[in-house]
């Protein structure tokens, strides 16, 4: 008589990353969100990050609850808020990882002056922005990122004024790296979410993603594969496309791809450079002695 195998239930890649007693997740069905999460963790996988030093940074709203539900050192923060508070980490310690998890509402209205100011500092950060065109969690309403003719909670006979193209945006302000990705093209998002670890300065990824409960049902899209569908047929990969020809409009054409990857000197290195210029020896760069590893031998140690 042969004895039956037991059952080997393999632990999915992405558990380890995850809160998994504040599962299940409030996500309504068929939102990207989630799928966004699955890439972060297999780009956490491939990267090799060290998640000691890594830390998530999330304003509020539907997306502001990524930083609740990752099993690493994670900050739910107010509305708008999150770029300032990520912002104050870094600086206080170089040494993190420190990335902003967002929407577009939280990110590009109430919080728009951080963004686009942390971009022109070229703070070190990265931030991963997912947007569904409208606020989620607080009804439906317009945001800075809703094309014209959609129905919203706020514009129910349609929106008329127009949208910000984010990519374009981040990148007049000063960001270092660009990329658009939807949920559909998830090996892409992934490898954009690892190539911002190894990558100094600024960093933005727009992620669209559908919300089915309300800018898809208000709009009469369909579900949230019928957004992967149209994800599949309308979008276009360019890499390099200048930003100013990315813009979003309601069902039509999304330019996807990296746009922009480029060196500046970010906020510390400035810093640094006035400090000793304003100072000369008298300036103890105290961040770079934390930062080096105790056997550096340069000259601030
Ligand atoms: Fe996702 Fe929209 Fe539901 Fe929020 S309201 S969880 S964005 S589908
Ligand atoms: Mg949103």
């Amino acid at each position: 008589m042969s004895v039956a195998e037991p059952n080997v239930v393999e632990v999915n890649v992405v558990e380890p990353f995850l809160r998994m007693d504040r599962m299940p997740h409030i996500w309504c069905p068929g939102c990207g969100i989630g799928t966004t999460v699955n890439c972060f963790a297999r780009a956490l996988v491939e990267s090799k990050v060290n998640l000691d030093n890594l830390c998530i940074v999330s304003g509020i709203g539907c997306t502001g609850r990524v930083a609740g539900y990752m099993n690493v050192d994670s900050f739910h923060t107010t509305h708008g808020r999150a770029i300032p508070f990520a912002t104050g980490l870094k600086l206080a310690n170089p040494k993190l990882e420190v990335v902003v998890y967002s929407g577009d509402g939280d990110l590009s209205a109430i919080g728009g002056n951080h963004l686009i100011h942390a971009a022109r500092r070229n703070i070190d950060l990265k931030v991963i922005c997912v947007n569904n065109f409208i606020y989620g969690m607080t009804g439906g309403q317009t945001a800075p990122t809703t094309p014209d003719h959609v129905v919203t909670s706020t514009n129910p006979y349609g929106t008329f004024d127009p949208n910000f193209n984010l990519p374009q945006l981040v990148e007049a302000a000063g960001a270092c790296y660009v990329a658009r990705w939807t949920v559909f093209h998830v090996k892409q998002l992934a490898r954009s979410m690892e190539e911002i670890f190894a990558k100094k300065g600024f960093s933005f990824i727009e992620i669209i993603a559908p919300c089915p409960t309300l800018y898809l049902r208000r709009n009469r899209m369909g579900e949230g594969l019928d957004a992967l569908k149209y994800y599949k047929q309308a979008s276009k990969i360019k890499n390099g496309a200048p930003t100013a020809e990315v813009a979003l409009t309601k069902g039509g054409e999304i330019i996807v791809g990296k746009f922009v990857d480029r060196v500046r000197p970010d906020y510390l290195d400035l810093m640094r450079a006035q400090m000793h210029e304003a100072l000369g020896d008298r300036y103890v760069d105290t961040l770079h002695m934390e930062e080096c590893e105790e056997e550096c031998a340069c000259p601030q140690n």
